[in-house]
């Protein structure tokens, strides 16, 4: 039986959603790397998921390392995390007034990660860093931005700048439809070069407002923060009076319970979640030191709302997560699987000869097909010669769903089990061994 004609059968189903998709949704889907773009193919039309796994129109069954890009922590439809929704569902699905429920996940939120004193809930990721920007702005009365080459903070129109290659780069659009005025105030640095940071500042220091930075990049694969990176970053923007911004949209509750900030010891003036924070709901949120967050209305002046903030629903499924997250076992449970997941797959890797990386920071991993380290976007855009697309065809046909696009993290749950990430091990060798020969 030849490639196709296994995929026609295989994915008849999702074919042919995704053709009556297209007709009436560009691309077919609502969120351009769900069309499998990078690696060719259909994309999967999911009917269900619980636990490790989902479902497939056609039948296939996966175990899931996408986990909806990282909000799903405990696993899809988490019994808990089901019944505190519906129970929440019962009671009104938005009121556009205070719910005490609100409260209490702020207070979690500020009880997990130091520095945070006060948190202002919103839907998106997106929706929270662009406000974490404006608050940046407006707290010190500055109007540039410093952001990093590969680190992507969602679709806000003075993010979407070209990565650039080389130092201190000035921001170009990246997207029509962005105009040249809204980035004109955003600078691109090299993500773990300190030095291209200070050149940024050394020439614009008296204009910046802030730093937003992923802690652990996720966006262009995953890469890890070089040692002192973070801190440089701290030390640079305290001594010009800029604000460093944490974007922990990925990173919080996921690579260790208080996340990044946690984790390295940073300290941030202001810090966003998303994707853990809200269970698989549209949550998020931006969270900083009291005397920043003073400045947001009605306390402050700096205007911010949204009509489904603090959504009754999205609000019990992540109290639900985050409880659930610091209950025994259960963070640790998902790490344990992550750094298992990434020791097979290396040691795989070098059984078959095949030049991969593999690492973990707590429950998200990130692997590359190349032989010299990656550290920053230039290294990361480096050509792997189809391996990374070759590897997700051939895992995607044993039933095992990882990112559809070399550029993307790799996420575990606590419901993914050892045998789970056992036989991923087993299957991803096969794959490999077949690449190689
Ligand atoms: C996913 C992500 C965002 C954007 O969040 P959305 O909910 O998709 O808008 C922002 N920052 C980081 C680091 C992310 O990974």
């Amino acid at each position: 039986m030849s490639t196709n004609a296994t995929e026609t059968t295989r994915f008849a189903r999702s074919a042919e959603a995704f053709a009556e998709a297209r007709a009436v949704m560009p691309g077919g889907v609502n969120s351009p790397v769900r069309a499998f773009r990078a690696v060719g193919g259909t994309p999967i039309f999911v009917d269900s998921g619980s636990g490790s796994r989902f479902t497939d129109l056609d039948g296939n069954s996966y175990i899931d390392y996408v986990l909806s890009w990282g909000p799903l922590i405990l696993g899809h439809a988490h019994p808990r995390v089901v019944e505190a929704t519906t129970a929440a569902l019962r009671q009104g699905t938005s009121f556009g007034a205070p719910t005490v429920a609100e409260t209490r996940l702020a207070e979690l939120i500020v009880d997990r990660v130091p520095a945070v004193d006060m948190v202002r809930l919103v839907s998106s990721g997106t929706e929270a860093t662009m406000s974490a920007l404006r608050l940046a702005r407006a707290a010190t009365g500055r109007d540039k931005i410093v952001k990093f080459a590969g680190c992507y903070h969602g679709h806000g129109d003075m993010l979407l700048v070209q990565a650039g290659s080389g130092v201190a780069t000035l921001g170009l659009p990246d997207s029509p439809g962005v105009p040249a005025g809204a980035t004109q105030d955003t600078l691109v640095a090299d993500y773990n070069d300190l030095s291209s940071v200070q050149a940024l500042f050394d020439r614009y220091g008296d204009d910046i407002a802030g730093v937003i930075v992923e802690p652990v990049a996720g966006n262009m694969g995953m890469v890890t923060p070089a040692d002192g990176f973070l801190d440089g970053l701290r030390t640079i923007t305290t001594a010009h009076g800029a604000m460093l911004i944490i974007d922990e949209v990925m990173t919080g509750f996921r690579v260790a319970p208080g996340g990044a900030v946690a984790l390295y010891g940073i300290e941030p003036d202001i810090v966003t979640f998303g994707k853990v924070v809200g269970g698989g709901f549209p949550l998020a949120a931006y969270a900083g030191k009291r005397e920043v967050m003073e400045h947001v209305a009605p306390l402050g002046s700096m205007y911010q709302a949204g009509t489904l903030s603090g959504n009754p629903v999205a609000t019990a499924a992540g109290i639900a997560t985050l409880e659930i997250l610091a209950e025994d076992g259960v963070w640790q449970g998902a790490a344990d699987r992550a750094a298992q997941l990434i020791d097979g797959l290396r040691r795989a890797g070098q059984d078959a000869g095949i030049p991969l990386q593999a690492n973990a920071v707590g429950t998200m991993a990130g692997i590359f097909f190349k032989g010299a380290p990656v550290t920053d976007y230039d290294t990361s855009a480096l050509e792997d010669g189809g391996r990374y697309t070759a590897f997700f065809q051939g895992m995607l046909q044993r039933g095992f769903y990882f990112a559809p696009s070399r550029f993307e993290a790799l996420f575990l749950s606590s419901a993914h089990s050892g045998a789970d990430v056992a036989t991923t091990v087993e299957a991803a060798a096969d794959v490999l061994q077949a690449m190689a020969g």
